[in-house]
């Protein structure tokens, strides 16, 4: 299990939580989606890049609306989130060719969200290697891969 759910343990943003209020409201708020670094918005989520990836290519798929359980989000939502995940697979097997991906959601700060109040999606690939590279770098994420050229290819795609 420890392996499963390490990676979303480098959490999104602890840093840069804002006192007057939830970072995944106020992104796509302010459209300016490249230095936000939203690749897509679709009706009801939009995916984002983890500005502390733990891996190159690690996207986040999340719903507009403000809530901290599955339960908050209406079927249709549900199922875009869904949706939206698997397309952000396939983009990334296109891209990345990874040996494998993680998905995952943790709910609740008890769980290891770093934004408890506002649920996330993790998708991001992972390589053979790339877990034993962790390990030995500790939490200093060393990336293959410029934030800004991820973000080009990415958005190219979707
Ligand atoms: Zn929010």
């Amino acid at each position: 299990m420890d392996r499963l759910w390490n990676p979303w343990r480098f959490q999104y943003v602890s840093k840069e939580k804002q006192p007057d209020g939830c970072i995944f409201c106020a992104l796509p708020r302010e459209n300016r989606d490249e230095e936000n670094l939203i690749v897509y918005r679709g009706k009801s989520n939009f995916i984002i890049l983890n500005r502390y990836p733990y891996t190159t290519g690690h996207l986040m798929v999340v719903p507009y609306q403000h809530t901290s359980s599955l339960q908050g989000i209406d079927e249709a939502a549900a199922s875009e989130l869904f949706l939206l995940a698997r397309t952000a697979e396939a983009k990334l097997r296109q891209i990345y060719r990874p040996n494998g991906l993680n998905l995952g959601m943790n709910l609740g700060e008890a769980a290891g969200a770093g934004i408890a109040g506002h649920i996330h999606m993790h998708v991001l690939p992972r390589w053979i290697a790339d877990s034993n590279f962790m390990t030995v770098i500790g939490e200093t994420r060393i990336l293959p891969e410029d934030l800004s050229e991820t973000y080009r290819k990415l958005k190219a795609v979707f």
